[in-house]
This record gives structure tokens, C-alpha cells and sequence, in this order.
């Protein structure tokens, strides 16, 4: 009797947005370092602000479902325990703040003495902290309201790209995201504001984009949803004038219309008729980022902020060793939000970018598997800033910035 053989396993490789993306936008060889060998980054405070500040905005949803607190939320009293929790989760996975930019956990901490009422005006201060309240408290109250779902997770799947039966690992790959937070609305709704959207300043920066008003005019009287992402960054310049850097304004933008395209494939989805995304390193700007914000106005590198004259020759007369400048609220708020209109058009453009990306790992991994080796079958190529914070600049063959000075101790 001749016993039937195991047919191959049939895999079909999965590659995330956030992950897989813009990760490998930023530099090839790093992402093969990071996320095929699964090195975690030395220094990630980067990944630690942008998990810590998606935590506290989801636990505060929460809180705020349940409890209804009202805002303005007490920085003490209401938003301190929740960074607490959030930092904790974080340590447990080996990610640790600056000690300029959190106040250490008070939590569970058998050696410890402090408690909540150690925290002082200086630990509200910290950067993080800041940041966190100025997210719930300018944001929060807006967005809140609005919230149908949060942290969505989506997936679908593609054809892959240049597909060769005999070279190829699969004929398709799978994509997943996940989305920070689904809305659904009503366009009657927004129309007549018959929601207690009326003080709503979402809705406001919604209603007063001119793509926005004429996708609404198409839908008729249907619900639609709009999905929202929030990135621990300041506002991305809209072009880029070395091509070495990553265009995070571009590269943002793919990202949102991949996930309305993810979206639009689940039974219970509605038209997804626009993304918003939140950068919210503008609310509370570092000096590194003012120094960016001051460059990129004086170049004409960003869409938002001319328009504040007065915040505009605060920000050229700061100089990077003065205070930080007293920015206005508006000029703060409207930096840090993004409306980007979803259409078929540009959301197919997304994919075909999104299968780019794919067909050049897979092309590397397969070089890889057959046994060339890793900095050769992977481009090493990223700007100054994140070579200078990359683990591998050592030795990176490529890496923009010079190790010379590198000593073994
Ligand atoms: S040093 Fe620069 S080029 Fe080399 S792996 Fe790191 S980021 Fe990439």
C-alpha cells in the first residue's frame, strides 16, 4: 500500500502596516535586524512614547465610558493613574522612559515610599506627562464622544506581487493593521449638527476641508465612518528635500488609505469616507521639534502654521537654549490634527505602494534564504538621525554617520 506523503504546509506570509511598512521605509537592513532577527531596538524611547501615549488614550476612553468624567480632567487626580498602569505594562515588556520625560512608577513598588502626593508641579511637567494631558484634555473631549470602536484589528489579503511559482514563498500575503479608532457618524448629523457635534472642534476641522464637504455630497443620507490614527510625532514636513529621509507626511497617508481599504472589506463596515490623523508631539513641542517646526516654516515645508503670524515670530525669535515659547492653543491645535480624504483613486495607488514594499522583502528574504549574505541582500540606506540612533551603525557598512570614534571599552 503506498501511504500518502504530508503535502507542503501552504503559508501565506503577514505583513502589518505600522510593523512591516514603515518600518522598512526606514531603512532595509535595520527593519531585517529588528524585526526578522527580532532584536529589539537598545534605546527605544521613540517606540516607548508612541505605545505609552496610545495606552493612556485608550485607558482613558475607557475611564471615561464608564465614569463619565468630566473634562478638563485633574492632571493628578484622573490622568496620573492611568500613566502609571500604562508605564508598568510597558516595563513589563522591557520599555523604559527618559527620566526627563515621565515620573517613575509608584505602583507596586514594595521599596518605595512615594505616593500620590509625592508628585509634584515639576513631574506634571515631564514631557510625556505634558502630553498626555494636553492629548485628554484638548482632544480627548472632542473625540471621545465619537468613538464606535477602538483598537480595530484588520486584516485581509492580497495577491503577492510578481508572483513566480517557482521562487515566490506564496501566491498570496496578508496585510493587518490595527485601527486606533473607528467613528461613525451620520451625514444628516453633520449636516445639521443635531449631535452635540455644535462645540465639537473635530467636526469643525471636518466641515470647513472643501474635499470633505464634496465626498459628503456623494454619500446622500448614509452613515459613514471615519477612521483615526494617533502618532507620537510632530506634524511631518509635506515634502522631503533629501531623499534619503523617509516621507512620513506620504508614507502617513498610505497608511490611512490601506486601513480604509482593510476596513471596507469587514461585513459591518460603512463607507469609510475620510482618516484623521493626530500628531500629538504638537500640543507640548520639544525643542527638537521647534527647531524642525521653525525650519520647516521658514521653507516652505508644512501646510499648517503660517497662518499664526504672532506664533510664527515667537517661534523665529526662540533660539534653541531660551525657554520654550508660550504658543497659542489654536496655533498648537491645528498643527496637530490632519484630515486626509479617502478615495478610490488614491487608495489603489496606497495598495500598489503596499505591494512594492512587499515584492522588495520578500526579493530580500528570498536572497537571504538562498544564502547571500545579510548586508548584502538587504539595502542599508537611512538619513543621519537614524543612523546616529541606530543599534547596527557599528557595523552597518552604509550607515550616514561616521563610527571612527567607536572604542570597545
Ligand atoms: S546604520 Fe543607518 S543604514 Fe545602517 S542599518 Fe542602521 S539605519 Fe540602516
Amino acid at each position: 500500500m503506498k501511504l500518502p506523503t504530508r503535502s507542503k504546509s501552504y503559508m501565506i506570509p503577514e505583513y502589518s502596516l505600522t510593523g512591516d511598512l514603515l518600518s522598512f521605509l526606514t531603512c532595509n537592513l535595520q527593519y531585517r535586524y529588528q524585526n526578522k532577527g527580532t532584536l529589539p531596538p537598545s534605546k527605544p524611547v521613540q517606540r516607548w512614547f508612541g505605545e505609552f501615549i496610545h495606552g493612556v488614550l485608550e485607558e482613558a476612553f475607557i475611564e471615561w465610558k464608564e465614569n463619565n468624567t468630566e473634562f478638563p480632567w485633574d492632571w493628578k487626580e484622573d490622568i496620573r493613574p492611568i500613566e502609571d498602569l500604562i508605564d508598568l505594562r510597558l516595563q513589563v515588556r522591557g520599555l523604559y522612559p527618559h527620566d526627563e520625560d515621565l515620573f517613575y512608577s509608584i505602583l507596586n513598588q514594595p521599596d518605595n515610599d512615594l505616593t500620590i502626593d509625592d508628585l509634584n508641579e515639576h513631574d506634571h511637567k515631564k514631557l510625556a506627562s505634558a502630553r498626555a494631558e494636553k492629548a485628554i484634555n484638548i482632544w480627548g473631549k472632542h473625540l471621545f464622544p465619537l468613538i464606535d470602536s477602538s483598537e480595530l484589528l484588520i486584516k485581509g489579503i492580497r495577491q503577492m506581487p510578481n508572483y513566480d511559482k517557482n521562487k515566490s514563498r506564496s501566491n498570496y500575503y496578508g496585510i493587518n493593521g490595527v485601527v486606533d479608532v473607528l467613528t461613525s457618524m451620520k451625514i444628516n448629523d453633520l449636516e445639521q449638527t443635531t449631535l452635540d457635534t455644535f462645540d465639537n472642534e473635530i467636526i469643525r476641522f471636518l466641515k470647513k476641508d472643501p474635499d470633505f464637504q464634496k465626498r459628503v455630497s456623494e454619500f446622500g443620507e448614509e452613515d459613514y465612518e471615519i477612521i483615526i490614527d494617533y502618532k507620537g510625532m510632530k506634524r511631518p514636513p509635506v515634502k522631503v528635500t533629501n531623499e534619503k529621509i523617509e516621507d512620513k507626511w506620504e508614507t502617513h497617508k498610505q497608511q490611512i488609505l490601506t486601513y480604509s481599504w482593510l476596513r471596507s472589506k469587514q461585513e459591518e463596515a460603512k463607507p469609510i469616507i475620510a482618516g484623521i490623523i493626530f500628531y500629538l508631539n504638537e500640543l507640548v513641542p520639544s525643542k527638537e521639534d521647534l527647531v524642525l517646526i521653525k525650519d520647516e516654516l521658514n521653507n516652505d515645508l508644512t501646510d499648517v502654521g503660517l497662518e499664526f503670524e504672532s506664533d510664527v515670530d515667537l517661534i523665529n525669535n526662540w533660539e534653541e537654549e531660551d525657554k520654550a515659547p508660550e504658543l497659542s492653543d489654536e496655533f498648537k491645535i491645528a498643527r496637530s490634527i490632519r484630515v486626509i480624504n479617502v478615495n478610490d483613486e488614491e487608495t489603489n495607488t496606497a495598495l500598489l505602494k503596499f505591494d512594492s514594499v512587499v515584492s522588495n522583502i520578500e526579493e530580500s528574504l528570498i536572497k537571504e534564504m538562498k544564502g547571500c549574505k545579510i548586508q548584502e541582500a538587504w539595502k542599508a540606506d537611512s538619513d543621519e538621525r537614524t543612523c546616529s540612533a541606530c543599534d547596527f551603525k557599528t557595523f552597518c557598512k552604509n550607515n550616514s554617520v561616521k563610527t571612527k570614534d567607536f572604542k570597545i571599552p
